[in-house]
């Protein structure tokens, strides 16, 4: 390809969906992505010895999600219920879950009551003292660590109240085959728009100036284009120099920098584990606590959150710890961790973790926070997080543009929705702003 007009730096959801507008509309867009493959932090694949593509990373559409069902209708991609039966696990005793929190009416009437926001943790200490509130505390806070991979001494309280005023007993439906599906169509929409995409090259300097960029990348090459267009995810805009996957912006940008460190970015650890036969759902001499119809699971075990493919029968378990647990174990050698995930599944059903062995056909251990290409999993509002985001989200001189599911600013924070508006939104903003004037040389 001759000189791009746009470097795109990152494949995923965000970057691909930037990359096929700005192609469609004439330009000239080169997209570098620094894994072997697409997707980013969609990761549908049968690596680990799967009998078929399983999600590492996102799995579920959370919410009305209007664009991603949008693109999902139009690349005839449908989608499934996750209806089945929700149990809860506590001191070993299974039982189906009743509702999302005990006391919500209570604690819906004092979020409403907050003036002013203030994290989670301190929300709970003035609201909630009494030794009597121990078990909500505990309930409040492992459901804004597990599911939003937040560190409750950090959480926005008003945005965990948007978050659970609007929300029940809602579906998330999976889409048929999974995610990967959709970022295959993209792609394909995207290169047949005229987009090059180049995998297995990571760039570590990002040079700048009003209306020219020189990116460096591990291999060697050094590339250039009239603008950039920069897709990584959050944790690597906040990583520091000499941390991996750190991206030199030369000259930085202190302001972005600063705002994307005051950013909430959580890790997740994902357990997938496939055995020769629902092993779950019927006692047998060796397991005592079957959970039939199982489809969420949430507990006091080590690895404490599970779900299975119900309806889809296949013999497929995932465990998830997310927020600071999984950043506790974010070193932990994967032995060990499906040692763990064992232990947890073994206390769940009652029987032992050989028995889980013998049936266990594969397994994968994706650890987001460890991947240095991602540095966590996925965003959430510590205070202030709007004023952050758009600081970060603001284009430098009509040169360089930021997005990713990190800036997006709306009700579906730290989801494939996030990412795509993101990306769609800093395509129109590259097609809208007037191309600087390149510097003269020579
Ligand atoms: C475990 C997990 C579960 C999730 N579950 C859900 C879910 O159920 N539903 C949902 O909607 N969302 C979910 N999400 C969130 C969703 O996956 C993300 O919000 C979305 O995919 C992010 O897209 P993105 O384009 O912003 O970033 P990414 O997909 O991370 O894309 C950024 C790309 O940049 C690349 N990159 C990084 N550094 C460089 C570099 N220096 N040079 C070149 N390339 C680089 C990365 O390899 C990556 O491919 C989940 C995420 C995780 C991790």
């Amino acid at each position: 390809m001759s000189e791009p007009d746009i470097l795109i730096i990152g494949g995923g959801a965000a970057g691909l969906l930037a990359a096929r507008t700005l192609a469609r509309a004439g330009r000239r867009v080169l997209l570098l992505e620094a894994r072997n493959r697409l997707g980013g932090r969609i990761d549908t694949s049968p690596e680990g010895g799967f009998s078929q593509p399983v999600e590492g990373g996102a799995e579920f559409l959370h919410g009305d999600v209007p664009l991603t069902r949008q693109l999902l209708a139009e690349a005839g991609i449908v989608c499934h219920d996750t209806a089945g039966t929700t149990y809860e696990v506590e001191a070993g005793r299974a039982r189906p879950a009743e509702s999302f929190f005990d006391d919500m009416p209570l604690l819906l009437e004092k979020l409403r009551e907050l003036p002013h926001d203030v994290v989670l943790n301190s929300f709970l200490a003035r609201y909630f003292p009494e030794p009597e509130h121990r078990t909500m505390r505990e309930q409040v806070r492992r459901f804004a660590e597990g599911y939003d991979a937040a560190d409750a001494s950090r959480a926005s309280t008003f945005a965990l109240r948007d978050e659970w005023s609007g929300n029940g007993a809602e579906d998330s439906p999976r889409p048929e085959g999974g995610y990967g599906r959709l970022v295959e169509w993209l792609a394909q929409d995207a290169q047949a728009a005229g987009v090059t995409v180049q995998l297995n090259t990571q760039v570590t300097e990002l040079h700048w100036q009003p209306g020219q960029v020189r990116v460096r990348c591990a291999d060697g090459q050094v590339l250039q284009a009239s603008q950039v267009l920069l897709t990584v995810p959050l944790g690597v805009l906040q990583a520091q120099p000499g941390e991996a996957g750190y991206l030199h912006l030369k000259p930085d940008l202190p302001q972005h920098r600063e705002a994307a460190r005051a950013l909430g970015f959580g890790p997740v650890i994902k357990v997938l584990l496939e055995f020769d036969a629902p092993i779950w759902e019927q006692a047998a001499p060796q397991l005592a606590q079957p959970l039939p119809n199982l489809d969420f699971l949430f507990s006091d075990a080590a690895i404490p959150t599970w779900w299975s493919q119900f309806p889809d029968p296949r013999p497929i378990l995932t465990g998830w710890l997310a927020g600071p647990a999984a950043h506790r174990r974010r070193h932990a050698p994967d032995a060990e961790l499906l040692a763990e995930a064992l232990d947890s599944v073994a206390y769940l059903l009652d029987t032992t973790p050989e028995f889980l062995r013998e049936h266990l056909r594969a397994h994968r251990i994706v650890n987001w926070a460890a991947d240095p290409l991602a540095r966590g999993a996925y965003s959430y509002s510590a205070l202030h997080a709007t004023a952050h985001r758009a600081a970060l989200a603001t284009p430098v001189a009509g040169t360089l543009f930021i997005a990713g599911e990190g800036v997006y600013q709306g009700p579906y924070i730290g989801t494939v929705e996030a990412a795509l508006v993101s990306g769609a939104t800093a395509a129109r903003q590259l097609l809208h702003e007037p191309t600087p004037r390149p510097p003269v040389t020579g």
